[in-house]
């Protein structure tokens, strides 16, 4: 029997595979410092479980309306304008399970057959596997880390052809946690200006951590550029959501009503009173606040201890809760992560699965405790020097 073709071919996600097979070898060896996941490992604020259990019981557990929670999309809509600065109301929004879904149904509304979209690298690897099983072709923009994976128009060039359709970003990033820099977003509109029909999926889903008082920015407040600029954003990071599956994305009129066909078709709504834990979360300004500082106090934490470890260098993050560290070795990033694995017992993701082929970088998040990461800083230090 041969199965949907392109979906065959698509590569399983790799970061998925790693921490699921970290977890169970955790189960043997207690002692491996899990280090793979994208997973805040704070609770969920309690206002929004309270918020859940007084929608059960009051028995609001019926389907809802498919373009979800019509307060939850007013007070996101308000939280764009008010944040981000982007003119959204609340029919430009449509509630999903989890952001990853609204990235899927952006990719699959705006990908015909051939048609190509053009990601950065190091990136997420979900957006090339969405666009090949979407029939599109990804086309990577290689970002360089000694140029601190700045943009460049001249690369995003490079990259594109008339069949371009999409520019697909990420920022603040997974997995090199850099910001858009004001010269990033001049490369960026520089490029939009010359390519009039691509459209951008802005991929915010980290926006509230953010370090050393950086600010950030949405090419979606230019207003050049709004009607063409998908907003994608969710719960599971900012929040400590993961579990919820709830997302969203934001985006003018005639691409939502392409978007909600397939939605309507494929999930018909998301749960209604998880969407009321939602509309809380959006007003736990405090506990998102002190989860951002505790990612900040993890940041320096190992920003300090990498510095002391020879053979070792650490990007700096401006947000998001991933360390981007980079090894001066002959092994690859994959043999270097199961070494690191075997014989220090610190568990990352290695930088090929974002894309990165040019230096050998692992991902290690610091969802994390700071126990955790001291401990993972002399393993790494006692690795280094019996390796450097
Ligand atoms: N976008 C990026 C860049 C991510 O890193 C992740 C999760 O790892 C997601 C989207 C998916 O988020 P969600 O849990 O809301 O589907």
């Amino acid at each position: 029997m041969e199965f949907n073709r392109l979906i065959s071919n698509v590569e399983p996600s790799k970061s998925v595979t790693l921490l699921a097979k970290t977890k169970e070898l955790q189960k043997t060896d207690p002692e491996i410092l899990n280090l793979t996941g994208g997973e805040p490992d704070f609770p969920t604020p309690k206002a929004v479980c309270d918020t859940v259990v007084t929608e059960l019981a009051a028995g609001h557990t019926h389907y809802s309306d498919s373009r979800g929670d019509a307060d939850l999309r007013a007070r996101i809509a308000r939280k764009l304008q008010e944040e981000n600065h982007a003119p959204y109301q609340a029919e430009n929004i449509l509630i999903t399970p989890g952001a990853k879904y609204a990235v899927y149904l952006t990719i699959r509304a705006l990908i015909n057959p051939g048609d190509e979209a053009i990601w950065l690298t190091p990136g997420w690897v979900s957006y090339p596997s969405i666009v090949e099983a979407s029939g599109g072709k990804p086309v990577a923009v290689h970002l360089k880390y000694e140029e601190n994976y700045r943009i460049t128009e001249e690369a995003l060039e490079a990259a594109a052809s008339d069949k371009t359709k999409l520019l697909i970003i990420n920022y603040p990033n997974n997995p090199t946690g850099q910001i858009l820099t004001e010269s990033d977003i001049q490369a960026l509109t520089a490029f939009l200006r010359n390519h009039p029909d691509v459209y951008v999926l802005s991929d915010e889903i980290y926006e509230k951590i953010v370090y050393d008082q950086n600010k950030i920015v949405s090419l979606a407040s230019i207003p050049e550029f709004f009607e063409r600029v998908v907003i994608v954003n969710g719960f599971s990071k900012c929040s400590a959501m993961t579990g919820w599956r709830l997302g969203y994305l934001a985006c003018t009129p005639a691409l939502y009503q392409v978007v909600l066909k397939l939605f309507q078709h494929s999930i018909s709504c998301t749960s209604g009173f998880l969407q009321r834990g939602a509309l809380t979360a959006l007003d736990c300004v405090e506990e998102t606040e002190q989860m951002r500082q505790a990612y900040e106090k993890r940041k320096n934490l190992l920003f300090e201890g990498i510095r002391e470890i020879p053979g070792v260098e650490l990007l700096t993050p401006a947000g998001a809760f991933y360390a981007w560290v980079k090894f001066d070795t002959d092994m690859d990033s994959e043999t270097l992560c199961n070494d690191l694995l075997d014989k220090a017992k610190i568990a990352g993701v290695p930088g090929i699965a974002y894309g990165e082929e040019d230096c050998v970088c692992i991902r290690f998040s610091f969802a994390a405790s700071e126990d955790v990461l001291r401990t993972m800083l002399e393993r790494l230090k006692t690795y280094q020097e019996s390796h450097t």
